[in-house]
């Protein structure tokens, strides 16, 4: 017997083991020591500095460039010793560095910062370091470091160009202005909703209006149209799309970044989960379809009272919300309740089978009509309504959802009611994913395919003389590549 399930919560995904771990120090002010005077000693006091601390450089026979750089420095100071280190040289220090060319000298030289819980980094020593530098995209206070951990130097340098690429300069000024405003934003707007809507109207202008400096003004309608804003909780149904990561929208994304607590079904990838706030509940309140579910009553009311408690709430539906998703009665209840509700639409599982497997649903010849069927009615069974003279049509295309127990009855009806037995049909599990299969067949014999198959996970039926040139193409898969135009 199917019990009804609980809703219940569940622990954060996604949590990979890590490389190394990026901390960002803070060196205004501070004091680094820097030995020695290899290739790369006159760039790190140079970015030492730059990072705002007081350099002393301890070498014995400086060269040209090194000697150069205290007159060069754009922040902080550096200051050149010219004369070998010694352990106490490093009292006080907040970071030290050694670039000697001598791997005794150096070893010696970290043994003596660590012996006075200085951190250190020895240049082109991995071995040597407690701290490592990564490639730096600077749009200060805005930055960005990126590290490979010394896995592929060129990928990180292909991955930072790319980053340079995608922000622009004009950030550098946006950012610094949301650090000059943060104080006073932290005072007058209270909940943390609202402070959050206000950064991101900020960052909203940024991205619009990343060349023009911010001024006050902005400042001033940010905060107006911040209080200005509808307060208290609301719900937003968001489609997650049938299970690819990236067929998530903008809109998704925002929705899952902001959301205090989310509502997702059985459905849903759980990579997507990844891309919600850290701090976000989640809690899963199981329709599958399949195992036993949640009563759609208890997740109704739920959500409005986890909105009423002033919850940002997220109802995580798979593919699009508005398809077979219950949701015109999750949103009738949010109404009936005043709670605000908003709706971010998805890539439908069909539309994500369609494009993964190459096949266009509407064909100028074979198919002039597209229409989405559900293949259970409340009982799981074949909806006895279902109008089967559209079933029959040889010039549709049929997408049916939620169709494995009752798939073999539903084509033979449709036979029976006059549909070639030598319409393609295919059936897509796990459309999108990692694990996707897909079973080609005719109206007459997929059912066969399908038992024989004993495919697992979600399904979607398709029948339509448009599928041919799909069906035509098995044996040659649509790669990636030849679809990515
Ligand atoms: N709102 C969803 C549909 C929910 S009904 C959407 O727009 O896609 C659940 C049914 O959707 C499943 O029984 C299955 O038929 C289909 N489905 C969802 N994700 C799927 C996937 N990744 N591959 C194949 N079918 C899927």
């Amino acid at each position: 017997m199917n019990l009804p399930r609980q809703p219940r919560e569940t622990r954060g995904h996604g949590l990979e083991p890590l490389a190394v771990l990026p901390v960002f120090l803070d060196l205004k002010g501070k004091r680094v020591v820097l030995a020695g005077n290899n290739a790369g000693a006159p760039w790190k006091v140079k970015l030492l500095a730059a990072a705002g601390a007081h350099v002393d450089v301890y070498a014995a026979e400086a060269g040209e460039e090194l000697r150069a750089v205290p007159g060069a420095t754009v922040a902080g100071q550096a200051v050149l010793h010219e004369r070998a280190w010694t352990a106490t040289d490093l009292d006080g220090a907040a970071f030290a560095i050694g670039a000697m060319e001598d791997e005794d000298d150096c070893v010696a030289f970290v043994a003596a910062a660590r012996a006075r819980g200085v951190i250190v980094n020895a240049v082109d020593r991995p071995h040597l370091c407690d701290v490592k530098f990564g490639a730096i995209v600077n749009r200060s206070p805005l930055v960005v470091g990126i590290s490979t951990e010394g896995a592929a130097p060129v990928f990180g340098q292909t991955v930072r160009a790319r980053i340079e690429a995608m922000l622009p300069q004009g950030f550098k000024a946006w950012v610094g202005a949301a650090r000059d405003w943060r104080e006073t934003v932290t005072a007058r707007l209270h909940g943390f909703a609202e402070r959050r809507g206000f950064w991101e109207r900020l960052t909203d202008r940024a991205f619009a209006e990343p060349d023009r400096a911010p001024t006050e003004t902005d400042f001033a309608e940010l905060m107006a149209e911040t209080e200005a804003a509808p307060k208290g909780g609301a719900v937003t149904l968001v489609g997650a799309g049938p299970g690819d990561v990236e067929l998530l929208t903008l809109k998704a994304l925002r929705a899952l970044r902001n959301a205090d607590v989310i509502l997702y079904d059985d459905l849903v990838a759980p990579e997507i989960l990844d891309y919600a706030r850290r701090e976000a509940r989640t809690m899963l309140v199981g329709k599958s379809g399949y195992g036993p579910s949640c009563r759609q009553d208890d997740i109704n009311a739920l959500m409005v009272q986890l909105a009423k408690s002033g919850k940002q709430v997220v109802r995580l539906k798979s593919g699009d919300p508005l398809v077979f998703g219950r949701a015109g009665e999750e949103i009738e209840a949010c109404r009936l309740a005043g709670v605000p509700v908003r709706v971010v639409p998805g890539v439908t599982a069909a539309q994500g089978a369609a494009a993964s497997i190459g096949v266009s649903l509407t064909h100028r010849d074979a198919a002039r009509r597209l229409q989405y069927v559900t293949g259970h009615d409340r009982r799981g069974a074949l909806p006895d309504d279902l109008n089967w003279g559209a079933l029959a049509d040889g010039s549709v295309t049929t997408v049916v959802y939620m169709p494995k127990k009752t798939l073999r009855g539903l084509l033979d009806r449709a036979v029976a009611e006059g549909l070639a037995p030598t319409t393609p049909a295919l059936v897509v599990f796990n459309a999108t994913r990692p694990n996707q299969t897909v079973l080609r067949g005719t109206a007459a014999d997929l059912a066969e395919r399908v038992d024989a198959s004993g495919g697992q996970g979600p399904a979607i039926l398709m029948v339509g003389e448009a599928l041919a040139l799909g069906v035509a193409a098995a044996e040659t898969p649509v790669s990636e590549a030849a679809l990515a135009v």
